[in-house]
């Protein structure tokens, strides 16, 4: 979301015209008495206290300084009220992180809350409330109704403002509930504060202050050696997921999308560091979206010392000026935050994160350790996921024709077929296809010649295979395509041009049996077989098994060098 300048020297404009006339009314107006500025001064410390203390309740972060204006407003009434509200504002804007502009800020703050006081002060003296008053039931009962209004005014206008931005802001959210209990545990606090102030004066401090602070401390330790603990907890269980993960590719976006639970990041990107020297792009999070080219993101892939990316330690950069530290690097987004941090195994630094974000100070220095110990599981499963990948790989490939094998090629199709059951196109079609009388090459002209046409042969298909296609030697001398998004139609066509390639080519072997060395040319033969999902089978098995009845039936019976489809009759699962 971005704010328009206009709007906020609207903002501006309004507050210029509605605080002062506030200010006014409050200073003419409403009943004031003379400050005590001994006690303003230790209350003005108490609320900065409070302050640097809020309570937090499932995330939600809750600040207390009110137990100190409502006091404020019970001995001196609305006008001095109006004056630490707008001191609190300010001290707020400082320790909240936020991307808009403080002087934004402060208005909107600022006029919110002296509408609220003008609102509920102007209630509270209205229903025969009076400052300075000694009278419990009276304080106590007006003032309950004077934090009531005050926190509806307050949470009315806070859905007001969200609503010129387009954004929903419910009266019964998690943050305007907190804030009204809130505002009304703090009236019974405020009240005896109140009290034993007019009694003991500055005593009164020692009597409830103090331990009201200490309270807020111990509870603050408490929730955050609590903090420390889960965090722990969600570590080990993400460590448990990345390592679960056997493909690369899914430990990358996994690791990308469990960083978003730990630190609030607009775009990650992973880049490998190879060689000890060039950056390369291996994926990216832009916004929500995981990408392997991003947009908002530029960089020189020559790694040099002095480009500011720390090898060692997880660096933060607050600032447009400290990220100019990252000297390679520009953004397209007006970022001014972000973190860098290496992705170190076996104490070799692999490569790195980099998040960035347009929010101010968007990372606490208090979640790089956490951020470390997931970038260390991160770095392990990825490593252990690129030996799987590679030995798998091996494992499915044939050494002679270096083509994917059978096993890869189920693989694939049980993949495929899940993918079409997810997302339908206009088919899966299975090409099967088989030299004809191979055998009597290899009595002719030795094993290795069959084996150079094999070789051969394999280049030719590797040459057809289209972006996104699968092709495998099967067996002996078989082939298999798997051909996405291709109809049953196309795939015939596929495999008619097919068939006759093969059987234009001339194949140039030297015959290992003959004592005659020189090279010749031979010609072959293939017969193929076609199937489809839907038209003939649903299911990868099915389909597999309909390719091969067709290439035995209607290539190999029907006399060879052809290309076989079923009858209705002869699929598969016709016969089932
Ligand atoms: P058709 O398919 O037309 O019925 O006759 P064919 O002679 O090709 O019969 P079949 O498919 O049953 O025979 C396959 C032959 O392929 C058997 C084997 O000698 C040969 N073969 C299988 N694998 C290899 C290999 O890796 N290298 C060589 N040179 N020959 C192989
Ligand atoms: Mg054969
Ligand atoms: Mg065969």
């Amino acid at each position: 979301m971005s704010m328009t300048k206009r709007y906020q020297l609207l903002t501006g404009m309004v507050w210029l015209f509605i605080f002062p006339v506030v200010f006014y009314i409050a200073y003419n107006y409403f009943p004031a008495r003379p400050v005590d500025w001994v006690n303003i001064l230790i209350l003005f410390a108490l609320m900065f206290l409070t302050m640097l203390l809020p309570i937090q309740i499932q995330n939600v972060s809750i600040s207390l300084e009110r137990w100190i204006t409502l006091t404020i407003f019970l001995h001196y009434g609305m006008f001095v009220e109006l004056m630490f509200v707008q001191m609190a504002i300010i001290i707020l804007l400082f320790s909240e992180k936020t991307s808009l502009p403080l002087s934004h800020k402060f208005f909107v703050n600022s006029l919110m809350f002296s509408i609220a006081s003008l609102v509920s002060a102007s209630v509270y003296h209205f229903i025969g409330g009076s400052i300075h008053s000694l009278d419990f039931t009276k304080v106590f009962l007006f003032i309950s109704i004077y934090a009531l209004v005050h926190s509806l005014v307050n949470n009315l206008l806070l859905k007001l403002y969200f609503k010129t931005q387009k954004r929903s802001f419910s009266l019964f959210s998690k943050g305007a509930i907190g804030d009204y209990i809130s505002l009304f545990l703090m009236v019974p606090f405020s009240v005896s504060l109140y009290f034993l102030s007019e009694y003991l004066g500055g005593y009164s401090v020692v009597l409830m202050g103090v331990p009201f602070l200490l309270v807020l401390l111990a509870s603050r330790m408490y929730s955050s050696s609590n903090d420390k603990q889960q965090q722990l907890a969600i570590a080990s269980e993400i460590g448990r997921e990345l390592a679960d993960q056997l493909k690369y590719e899914e430990v990358l976006q996994t690791y990308l999308e469990k960083l978003r639970g730990i630190t609030s990041f607009q775009n990650g990107y992973i880049i490998d560091l190879k060689m000890q020297s060039t950056l390369v792009m291996l994926q990216a999070i832009e916004q929500d979206e995981l990408t392997k080219r991003p947009k908002n993101i530029h960089f020189d892939s020559a790694k040099t010392s002095s480009d500011g990316l720390d090898m060692k330690k997880t660096t933060i950069f607050n600032g447009l000026k400290e990220i100019g530290k990252l000297k390679h690097f520009s953004f397209n987004q007006e970022i001014t935050t972000a973190m860098t941090v290496p992705v170190i195994r076996d104490q070799i630094t692999e490569g790195f994160l980099l998040l960035t974000s347009e929010r101010k100070n968007a990372f606490r220095p208090e979640d790089i350790q956490m951020i470390d110990i997931l970038t260390s599981y991160f770095a392990i499963s990825a490593e252990k996921a690129r030996f799987y990948e590679r030995t798998l790989n091996k494992s499915e490939r044939c050494g002679l024709t270096k083509l994917h094998n059978f096993r890869y090629l189920d693989r694939k199709l049980e993949e495929a077929e899940r993918e079409f059951q997810k997302s339908p196109t206009n088919g899966i079609s299975i090409v099967m296809l088989d030299i004809d009388y191979f055998k009597k090459i290899n009595d002719t002209y030795g094993h290795e010649s069959g084996n150079v046409i094999l070789v051969e042969l394999a280049n030719l298909l590797k040459g057809l295979l289209r972006e996104g296609d699968v092709l495998a030697r099967y067996g002996g001398e078989e082939f298999v395509y798997i051909l996405q998004n291709c109809s049953k139609n196309e795939a015939v066509l596929f495999a008619e041009n097919l068939r006759a390639k093969v059987a234009e080519m001339y194949f140039w072997i030297v015959p290992d049996l003959s004592d005659n060395q020189e090279p010749i040319a031979i010609q072959i033969t293939i017969s193929l077989g076609v199937a489809s999902i839907p038209e003939d089978a649903k299911t990868a098995k099915s389909v597999l098994r309909d390719a091969d009845r067709a290439l035995y039936i209607g290539g190999k019976q029907a006399g060879r060098n052809r290309v076989g489809v079923l009858d209705e009759t002869e699929k598969e699962e016709a016969v089932q």
